[in-house]
C-alpha cells in the first residue's frame, strides 16, 4: 500500500518557508500544503517552490490551501506568529503568539485533524503548551521544536572547537528554548569519549565549555541583530523532526515535550531528549542530572510555570 506523506504548514514566513525549501531539497514528503493569513504569499510561495521541482530528488505536491487540508494530514507544523525584534526576548512574544496559536489550533481541530502537531513559534515551550491544551490531543502527539536548534548550534560549535565532525558530537541542550537553557556536560560525548575527558586530556581550559554554551544561547540575538531573523537552522531542524515522525524513526531529538516527573517536574512543556516516531513522543530519555544541572533545569521550568499561570492560562481558559 502506498501511503501519502502529507504535511500542512501554518505560517509561510521565513521559518516555515525555510523548512519547506529544506523538505523540497531533501525529499521524503509527498504533499505540502501552505496556510497563512497572507493568502497571496502562500500562492507566490507555491509557485516559486514548485519551479524547483524539476531539480528536486522526488516529486512533491505543493499547494496554497486552507484548514480543510488538515483532515488527512500526518503532521501540522506551526511557524506562524510574531518573531523577535532586535533586543526582544522570546518570552516577550508570549501573549500575542498564544492568541495566534489558539486561533490556529481551533481551526485545525475543527477540520478533524488526527495527526501530530509540531510547533516552532516562540516562545516555543509555552506555545506548545497552548496547542496541547486547546487541541485536547494526547500530550505525546503535540511536540515543540524545543532545543532541537540549540542542540544543533551546540554540536556545530563543539565540532568546530574540537575539529571533529558534528555528526559525531552527541551533546544536548535541555530546558527552555531561550536564555535559561543548560548543557549537562557529564552526558556529552564525541564518538564514545566524554567531552569532559577530551578537554582534560588535551589541556583545553574547562571554561571554554561555558563559552561554547554562551555562544549557543546568544546566537539568536546576534543573528537577529545582524540579519533581522534566524531561519535556515530552524528550517533544517524542523525538516529533521518531520522526517523522524513520518519515517517512524525512533530517533532521539531534544524536543519540547510534556513533563510527567521524568526530570522531577510536571505540568509544562520543556526541551529534553525524547524518542520520536510516528506516534510523536514515544518516551523521554531520563538522564541523572548532577545537582547544579538539576537546579538549572528546575529554574527553567519555574520560568515556564510562572508564564503559564500569568500569561497563558487567561488566554486559553
Ligand atoms: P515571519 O514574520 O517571517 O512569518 C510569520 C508568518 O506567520 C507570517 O507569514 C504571517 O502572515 C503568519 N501569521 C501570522 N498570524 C497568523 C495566523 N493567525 N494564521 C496564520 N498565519 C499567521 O516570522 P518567522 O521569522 O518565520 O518566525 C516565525 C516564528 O518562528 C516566530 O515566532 C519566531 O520567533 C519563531 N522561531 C522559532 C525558532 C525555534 O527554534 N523554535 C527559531 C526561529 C524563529
Amino acid at each position: 500500500m502506498v501511503t501519502n506523506k502529507k504535511v500542512v504548514l501554518v505560517g509561510a514566513g521565513f521559518v516555515g518557508m525555510s523548512m519547506a525549501y529544506s523538505l523540497l531539497n531533501q525529499g521524503g514528503v509527498d504533499e505540502l500544503v501552505l496556510i497563512d493569513v497572507n493568502k497571496e504569499k502562500t500562492i507566490g510561495e507555491e509557485m516559486d517552490l514548485s519551479h524547483g521541482l524539476p531539480y528536486a530528488p522526488q516529486k512533491m505536491k505543493i499547494k496554497a490551501g486552507d484548514y480543510d487540508e488538515c483532515k488527512d494530514a500526518n503532521i501540522v507544523v506551526i511557524t506562524a506568529g510574531l518573531a523577535q525584534k532586535p533586543g526582544q526576548s522570546r518570552l516577550d512574544l508570549a501573549v500575542a503568539n498564544a492568541k495566534i496559536m489558539k486561533e490556529i489550533t481551533e481551526n485545525v481541530m475543527k477540520n478533524g485533524f488526527k495527526g501530530i502537531f509540531v510547533v516552532a513559534s516562540n516562545p516555543v515551550d509555552l506555545m506548545t503548551y497552548v496547542v496541547a491544551e486547546v487541541s485536547g490531543m494526547p500530550k505525546s502527539r503535540v511536540i515543540g521544536s524545543g532545543t532541537v536548534l540549540d542542540t544543533a548550534r551546540l554540536r556545530y560549535l563543539i565540532a568546530d572547537y574540537l575539529e571533529v565532525s558534528s555528526k559525531n558530537v552527541h551533546a544536548y541542550i535541555l530546558g527552555e528554548h531561550g536564555d535559561s537553557s543548560l548543557v549537562p556536560w557529564e552526558h556529552c560525548y564525541v564518538g564514545c569519549k566524554k567531552i569532559i575527558d577530551i578537554m582534560k586530556d588535551n589541556n583545553h581550559p574547562m571554561e571554554d565549555l561555558k563559552k561554547i554554551h554562551d555562544g549557543v544561547w546568544q546566537a539568536a540575538y546576534e543573528i537577529i541583530e545582524k540579519k533581522k531573523a534566524t531561519y535556515y537552522g530552524i528550517g533544517m531542524a524542523l525538516n529533521r523532526l518531520v522526517k523522524a515522525i513520518l519515517n517512524d524513526e525512533n530517533s532521539i531529538l531534544t524536543v519540547s515535550t510534556y513533563q510527567n516527573n521524568e526530570y522531577g517536574q510536571e505540568g509544562m512543556y520543556i526541551g529534553v531528549p525524547a524518542i520520536i516516531n510516528r506516534n510523536g513522543v514515544k518516551e523521554i530519555l531520563q538522564l541523572k542530572l548532577n545537582k547544579q544541572d538539576q537546579d538549572k533545569f528546575n529554574h527553567s521550568c519555574e520560568i515556564m510555570k510562572e508564564n503559564i499561570e500569568k500569561e497563558i492560562k487567561p488566554i486559553i481558559k
